[in-house]
C-alpha cells in the first residue's frame, strides 16, 4: 500500500493549522461505506500525532472517506476511547457537543447518482457556482474564505465565531437556503443540510474515494485551493444579511390588471407566469426551491449581460415573489424594480386601485350603515338578508309616465297646509294647541281658517299632551257650545312611537275612518322613533320627518307636527330657530313658526316657508274671549324680514369663522371644544383657517349665528359668562353627539 496514494501529509498538516490552530481539539472519522458501514474515530489536538496515527492498522485508507469535524468540540470528548488514536466505534462527536460555530461551511456538489465520484465536467460545473458564490459573497462584505475542491466538489469555508445557540443555526440554515436558492443550476446544488454543529468535512489531503475510481469518474485527492494569509472572522451581522438576501413581497399587493381590458382589476392571484411571458421575461428553467418555485432568467431585465440564470424571480408558495440577480450591479434590486421597470406605473396603478376599492368599500359600508340605521328595530344577519328586505327597483318608460294619472295636488289650508309634512313649531304656552284645535275643526267643517281657504275633509288630531277632559271644554270653548262635527276625530292615548308601530296604528285608524285627509300630531316627541345608539338626535329627528312625510305621499294625507322651539335661538330668527334643533323640518313640505316677542303678548307673528308654499310673515293675535286666533294681516316687514335673512345666511356662509367652527365641532374629541373668542382664532390656525375679525367680532358673530349654525350645520353654541372676563364660548356637534335640548 502507498501512503501517498491516499495522503497527501503536507495538506493534511496545513488543513490542521488552518482549521484547527493552537492545539484545539477535532475529531477525524474515516468513514467506509460496503455492505456495513464501517465508522472509524480519533480525537486529537495536533497534526503530527494525527500523521502518526494514520498509518496506524487501525485505520485502513482503503474505499475510506476521511472527515474532519470544523466546529468547536467540548473538549471532555477527548476523554473518550478514541484518544490520540483510531478506534472503530459509534461513540463520535454530536451536536450538543458542539461548544461553538467556527467555520460557515458551503459545499457545491455537482448532481449526480449517489455513490459515485464526479465526471470532470460536473467539477467544473461545480468550480463555476463556487465561483458565484464566492465573488458574491466578497461583494456583500464578506471576508476571504478557505476555498477547497473535496474531490468531488468545490467548498468555501468562511471563519465565524458563534455560540451554538439554536438562534445561531437558524440563521446559518437560512443562509444556505437562500445561497441554494440563488445559485442552484440544473448541474450543481448547495448543500442545505450542513447547519448542523457536529457537521464534518473532508479533511483536506486525503482521498475522495466515492464509487468505483474509474478514468471517467476518478478519484481524486481533496485539496486547499486557497488560504488567505490573516483569516478574518466574519460577524453575525454578515449572516443575519445574507439569511435577508431575498426580500419578498407581499401576495396581497400583487394584483393582476387584465391586460385585456386595460383598466379593470382583479384582487385574484398575481400570474406571474403570464406576466413574465407578457413583459419577455425567459425563463431558462423552472427549479423547485425552498418553499418556492424558481426561475431563472435568460437574461437579467436590468442587464443583458448578466445570463443564463444569474438573475432569478422566486415564487413563494404564499404568493409571494422575489427577484435577486447577483452581480454587483444589480446589488439591492428587487422585485418591485423589474415589476416597475417591465410594466411602469404598475404600482401607481396598483395603489391607485386599492385606494379607489378602499374608497368604495368604505362608501358602501357608510350606505349599509345608514341603511341598517334607518331600519335599526329589524334586525338582519347579513347582506343577503338586506337585499331580501329591499324593494325592488321598478322602471316605467316615459310613455307610460305621460299617461299616468295622479291624484291633485291639494292644500288643507291654502297657502299654509300642503299635502305631505307640515311643521309647525312655537315655544311652549303661545297657544299653538288652541290654534290646532281650532284648524282641525274649520277643515273638518270646510270653513275658512285664519282667513285662508281650506279644503273639506276628515280630520284626525292626536293631542297626546292635554288629554281628554281637557280638549273637551277647549272643544266646547272654541265652539261656543255648538256641535262640533263627527269627522273631526281625536285620538289621546296609547300611541306608540315609530320604531314601535306608531305608522301601523294609524294604517287601522285611517282604514276605518278613510275620509281623514288631514293628521295633527301633537307633540312630534310622542311619536318620533326612539335615537339609535350610533345616531345623533339630529339625525333621528330627520328620520322621523323623512317617514312621516314619506307616509303622507303614500296615503295622501296632509300631516302636520307639532314641536316646540328653543328658548336659545334668537327670537327674530324664527326659522332658523325650529329648523336648528329639529332635524323633523328636513324633509318638510311646509315650516310654520309662531313667535311671540313676549310671552304675555296676545300678538303673535306666523311665519310659513317651504317648498310648497309661498315664503310669508303674518299677524295673528290670541282672542281672549273665544280662545281663538284672529288674523291681523300680512307683516309689514316681510320682504324686509326675509331680505334681511338671507343676507345673513349669505354673510355666514362665507365666513371663516364658520368654517372655523366647522373644523372644531368635526374634530371634537369628547363631548364638547370650549373657549374664548380669542381662544377660537387660534384654534382655527390648527386648520390653516386665518380669521381676520378682532375677538370682539368674532364673539358678535357667534352670538348673532347660533341659529345658523344649527339651522345650517346642526353645530350648537353656547355663551357661558366668564366673571369679568370675556365669554367663553362652548361648540358642540349635533351630528355626533345628542341634543342636549332634547328634553327642554
Ligand atoms: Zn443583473
Amino acid at each position: 500500500m502507498r501512503w501517498a496514494e491516499y495522503f497527501d501529509l503536507d495538506t493534511i498538516r496545513e488543513t490542521i493549522h488552518v482549521l484547527k490552530p493552537n492545539n484545539a481539539l477535532f475529531e477525524i472519522r474515516s468513514i467506509v461505506k460496503g455492505k456495513r458501514k464501517t465508522v472509524v474515530s480519533g480525537y486529537f489536538t495536533d497534526a503530527d500525532m494525527l500523521i502518526q496515527k494514520l498509518k496506524d492498522d487501525k485505520l485502513d485508507p482503503r474505499g475510506a472517506n476521511i472527515y474532519i469535524t470544523i466546529n468547536k468540540i467540548n473538549d471532555d470528548c477527548y476523554a473518550r476511547e478514541q484518544h490520540d488514536c483510531f478506534k472503530q466505534t459509534d461513540a463520535t462527536t454530536s451536536d450538543h457537543e458542539i461548544d461553538a460555530y467556527e467555520w460557515f461551511f458551503i459545499d457545491m456538489d455537482p448532481i449526480r447518482l449517489s455513490e459515485i465520484s464526479s465526471s470532470n465536467k460536473e467539477l467544473k460545473h461545480a468550480q463555476e457556482v463556487s465561483n458565484k458564490v464566492y465573488e458574491y459573497l466578497k461583494s456583500i462584505g464578506f471576508n476571504e474564505p478557505i476555498r477547497a475542491m473535496s474531490g468531488n466538489g468545490y467548498h468555501l469555508l468562511y471563519k465565524i465565531n458563534l455560540p451554538n445557540t439554536e438562534e445561531v443555526k437558524q440563521i446559518i440554515e437560512r443562509c444556505l437556503s437562500v445561497l441554494a436558492d440563488m445559485f442552484n443550476t440544473e448541474d450543481v446544488k448547495i448543500d442545505t443540510v450542513n447547519y448542523n454543529q457536529s457537521r464534518i468535512c473532508k479533511l483536506y489531503g486525503t482521498l475522495a474515494q466515492k464509487g468505483a475510481n474509474t478514468p471517467s469518474r476518478p478519484h481524486r485527492m481533496s485539496k486547499l485551493l486557497f488560504v488567505p494569509d490573516e483569516i478574518e472572522v466574519n460577524g453575525i451581522e454578515l449572516l443575519d444579511t445574507l439569511a435577508g438576501e431575498l426580500p419578498k413581497v407581499e401576495p396581497k399587493k400583487e394584483k393582476t390588471r387584465s391586460s385585456s381590458s386595460g383598466s379593470t382589476t382583479s384582487s385574484s392571484e398575481f400570474d406571474l407566469e403570464s406576466w413574465m411571458y407578457e413583459h419577455g421575461l425567459e425563463p431558462i428553467r423552472k427549479d423547485a426551491g425552498n418553499d418556492c418555485v424558481i426561475y431563472p432568467l435568460a437574461n437579467c431585465p436590468f442587464d443583458s449581460s448578466h445570463t443564463n440564470g444569474d438573475s432569478k424571480i422566486f415564487h413563494y408558495s404564499n404568493g409571494a415573489i422575489a427577484f435577486k440577480c447577483h452581480h454587483n450591479s444589480c446589488r439591492g434590486r428587487q422585485w418591485q424594480d423589474v415589476r416597475e421597470k417591465l410594466e411602469p406605473g404598475a404600482y401607481d396603478k396598483a395603489r391607485e386601485n386599492e385606494e379607489n376599492d378602499a374608497r368604495i368599500e368604505a362608501g358602501y359600508q357608510k350606505i349599509k350603515q345608514q341603511f341598517m340605521q334607518q331600519y335599526a328595530t329589524v334586525h338582519y344577519a347579513d347582506e343577503e338578508e338586506v337585499r331580501k328586505q329591499l324593494p325592488k327597483l321598478k322602471a316605467i318608460s316615459a310613455e307610460e309616465l305621460q299617461k299616468m294619472e295622479f291624484a291633485e295636488r291639494y292644500y288643507a289650508v291654502e297657502d299654509m297646509i300642503p299635502q305631505g309634512e307640515t311643521v309647525i313649531g312655537a315655544p311652549p304656552k303661545t297657544g299653538k294647541s288652541w290654534l290646532m284645535l281650532d284648524m282641525c275643526l274649520k277643515i273638518a267643517k270646510g270653513e275658512e281658517f285664519l282667513g285662508f281657504q281650506t279644503r273639506q275633509s276628515d280630520t284626525l288630531y292626536l293631542a297626546l299632551e292635554d288629554g281628554d277632559s281637557f280638549e273637551q271644554e277647549r272643544l266646547n270653548i272654541v265652539t261656543g257650545g255648538e256641535v262640533a262635527p263627527k269627522n273631526f276625530h281625536f285620538v289621546f292615548t296609547d300611541v306608540m312611537p315609530m320604531n314601535e308601530g306608531f305608522l301601523l296604528q294609524l294604517d287601522d285608524l285611517i282604514a276605518q275612518y278613510p275620509g281623514i285627509r288631514v293628521v295633527v300630531i301633537d307633540t312630534l316627541q310622542f311619536i318620533k322613533y326612539r335615537q339609535g345608539k350610533s345616531e345623533s338626535a339630529y339625525e333621528c329627528d330627520y328620520r322621523t320627518g323623512r317617514d312621516l312625510k314619506k307616509y303622507a305621499e303614500k296615503h295622501d294625507l296632509a300631516i302636520v307636527v307639532v314641536t316646540h322651539t328653543t328658548k336659545m335661538a334668537h327670537p327674530d330668527d324664527a326659522m332658523a330657530d325650529i329648523s336648528g334643533t329639529n332635524g323633523v323640518t328636513g324633509a318638510a313640505d311646509a315650516v310654520i313658526v309662531l313667535t311671540k316677542k313676549n310671552r304675555t303678548d296676545t300678538d303673535a307673528q306666523m311665519f310659513i316657508s317651504g317648498r310648497k308654499v309661498r315664503q310669508s310673515v303674518h299677524n295673528i293675535e290670541f282672542d281672549d274671549k273665544c280662545c281663538q286666533w284672529q288674523y291681523m294681516g300680512v307683516a309689514e316687514t316681510t320682504n324686509k324680514d326675509l331680505r334681511e335673512m338671507a343676507e345673513k345666511e349669505n354673510q355666514y356662509i362665507n365666513s371663516d369663522i364658520r368654517a372655523a367652527v366647522l373644523e372644531i365641532a368635526n374634530n371634537i374629541k369628547s363631548d364638547s371644544w370650549s373657549g374664548r373668542a380669542g381662544e377660537l382664532i387660534e384654534e382655527a390656525v390648527k386648520y390653516s383657517i386665518g380669521i381676520r375679525e378682532s375677538n370682539k367680532e368674532v364673539g358678535g358673530f357667534l352670538n348673532k349665528m347660533q341659529g345658523m349654525f344649527m339651522n345650517m350645520d346642526g353645530v350648537q353654541i353656547d355663551k357661558i359668562k366668564n366673571g369679568t372676563g370675556p365669554y367663553i364660548y362652548k361648540i358642540y356637534s349635533l351630528k355626533s353627539h345628542s341634543n342636549p335640548f332634547e328634553n327642554e
